[in-house]
């Protein structure tokens, strides 16, 4: 796999700095029953990498020390990892919204049969890839049966009120594009997503995230490989809209890896670049490093953050 890193370290990203610290994005490790095209952990069913119990203990102390209002769960797959219950109980008694970013098709593992079930009674919000509500392309980037997969797990949490308005259980959908493009704008996505999915399969969602794929690690490496990579980050760049600076997810959260070093987000623990962009910050040893004001590790691939009408982790921003 090619690295994408050298291409995107030197870089004329606009200096960014963090806001006050809200939310907690926790990668529990690697492993995940899929191995999509696009994915930005390079996740599978073959890697080993998981959370110890110690790891997750001491980021439940630096949950209860803290004032953060969100614990977001992520992998590979974070169900299938050992400490995730024992983070969502632990999130959920501090108070917390717990946030599962949940494939799906994670559902119908084995040893998941109570997995929905056990989501919805401790109330975790889900967030949860959903690529196009078209069966050819899912299954062309998430591989072969999944799009079936994923549309009985969406009556499944719609039969337990997810999605539903006024049952509290939010149940967002996210769309990254196939390929080298920006997402259509979010809300007419958002509209035709409803009314497919409402009309051919009956399935309700809270909003739809529509997210710019990054230009790191699989997605970055099949650039290289097909010679797209120069074109992909002049389409970013040219997008790239300063109003959504204030908005991008690396100014109110922090991105914890499996063996609890930290960093501004999720694309940088990708790339292995700490927090600050300095040395390695583990969540014991966390300083003012991380507080409001410090600075964020930027590199080129952070247009794709703010390319068109921006996207992070968030969906659309402002
Ligand atoms: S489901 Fe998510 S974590 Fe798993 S391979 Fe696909 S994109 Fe990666
Ligand atoms: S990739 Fe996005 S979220 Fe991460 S540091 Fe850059 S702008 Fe922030």
């Amino acid at each position: 796999m090619y690295q994408t890193l050298p291409l995107l370290q030197y870089s004329d990203f606009p200096r960014i700095r963090r806001a006050s610290l809200e939310i907690l994005q926790v990668n529990l490790g690697y492993y995940c029953n899929q191995r999509c095209k696009h994915c930005h952990v390079n996740a599978g069913p073959n890697r080993k990498e998981t959370m110890s119990a110690q790891t997750a203990a001491q980021l439940m102390r630096f949950m209860q020390s803290t004032q953060v209002s969100t614990i977001d769960l992520t992998g590979g797959a974070p169900e299938l990892h050992a400490q995730f219950k024992p983070l969502v109980e632990a999130g959920r008694h501090a108070g917390c919204r717990v946030i599962d970013r949940c494939n799906l098709s994670v559902l119908f593992e084995p040893g998941q049969e109570g997995l929905a079930d056990y989501l919805a009674q401790w109330r975790v919000d889900i967030v949860a890839s959903l690529p196009c509500y078209l069966e050819e392309n899912v299954n062309a980037q998430r591989g072969r049966g999944i799009f079936e997969k994923s549309i009985n797990a969406l009556r499944v949490l719609n039969d337990l009120g997810y999605g539903i308005d006024g049952s509290g259980l939010s149940l967002e959908l996210v769309y990254n594009p196939q390929g080298p493009e920006l997402p259509p704008p979010q809300a007419d996505l958002e509209a035709d997503y409803r009314a497919y999915l409402g009309e051919h399969y009956g399935i309700q969602f809270t909003r739809l995230l529509a997210l710019a794929n990054l230009p790191i690690k699989r997605f970055g490496s099949t650039l290289i490989s097909r010679g797209q990579f120069v074109d992909y980050m002049q389409l970013l760049k040219s997008s790239h809209s300063a109003a959504n600076l204030d908005s991008v997810m690396c100014r109110n959260t922090l991105s914890v890896d499996y063996e609890g070093y930290v960093y501004d987000c999720d694309f940088n623990q990708m790339l292995n670049v700490p927090a600050g962009g300095g040395k390695p910050i583990h969540i014991n040893d966390l300083d003012q490093q991380v507080d409001a004001g410090a600075p964020i590790a930027i590199a080129d691939h952070c247009y794709g953050c703010t390319a068109g009408q921006g996207s992070s982790c968030g969906g659309a921003l402002g």
